[in-house]
């Protein structure tokens, strides 16, 4: 059987009931407010662990140069290496083709066991245009929805009645404050020759350095970087 992820690849084989939180998201670069995100939830929903899946060829990203799949793979490696409630799957980076949640989902729903409820965590921006993603209907009935949002953000009353009219969505929301960082504005800053220490961990501080990402606002490293 495929490897999901080398540190939950077993959850739930006891039989035991388990939740296993899921960081959908581009994470070009990944940044302390991801890390912040998936701690909170993993602490507000129970989750025993916290799997970063970085979307290999995001859908609705093709208006704009992203970084090569295996660079932004290795530095959600880097940052979760020392917490051993998160780990990084590759499914989506090696699937190819374009990436679809619906997809993802799948793959995790038929590896874990029935006792394993899966949680999608991501941007309630990416969440707010679900009814556009492909099978919209079939990924609520795969995992439970948890849309993070920034201080001061919220989903609108009449959106929130619309998604879940139109495909039984019930999206929980939760609040973090260090999402005030995003990675366009650690792409920004590098670009402007400005500093992201401490913006995001300091194994990916290195990696974006020593790989020269980011220096100009326009395409970033050629395909099929590390
Ligand atoms: P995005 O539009 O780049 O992100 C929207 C907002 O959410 C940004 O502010 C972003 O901040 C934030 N965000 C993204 N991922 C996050 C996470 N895991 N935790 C907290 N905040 C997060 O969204 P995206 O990265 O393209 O897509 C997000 C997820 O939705 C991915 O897993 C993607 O595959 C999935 N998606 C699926 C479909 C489909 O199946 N058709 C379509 C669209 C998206 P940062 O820029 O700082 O991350």
């Amino acid at each position: 059987m495929a490897v999901i992820s080398e540190r939950f690849d077993d959850l739930g084989r006891d039989g035991a009931p388990a939740r296993l939180g899921i960081m959908g998201g581009t994470f070009d670069p990944i940044h302390i407010g991801h890390l912040a995100c998936a701690e909170q939830a993993r602490e507000a929903f129970g989750l025993d662990g916290v799997l970063f899946v970085p979307a290999g060829n995001p859908v609705f990203k093709k208006d704009r140069a992203v970084t090569p799949a295996g660079m932004r793979l290795a530095m959600c490696r880097l940052a979760v290496a020392s917490n051993p409630a998160f780990d990084v799957s590759a499914v989506e980076v090696e699937r190819g083709g374009d990436t679809y949640t619906v997809d993802t989902l799948r793959q995790l729903r038929a590896h874990y066991p029935g006792n394993v409820e899966l949680f999608f965590i991501t941007g309630a921006d990416a969440v707010y245009h679900i009814l556009q993603w492909r099978e919209s209907a079939a990924i609520a009935d795969l995992a439970r929805l948890i849309a993070v949002t920034r201080p001061g953000y919220a989903l609108s009353e009449e959106r929130r009645a619309l998604i879940a009219e139109r495909g039984s969505f019930s999206i929980d929301h939760l609040e973090v404050t260090a999402l005030a960082i995003s990675s366009s504005h650690l792409r920004e800053r590098v670009a402007a020759g400005r500093s992201i220490r401490y913006l995001t961990m300091q194994s990916v501080f290195d990696y974006v350095r020593e790989h020269g990402l980011y220096r100009s606002a326009g395409p970033q490293a050629a395909e099929g970087g590390a």
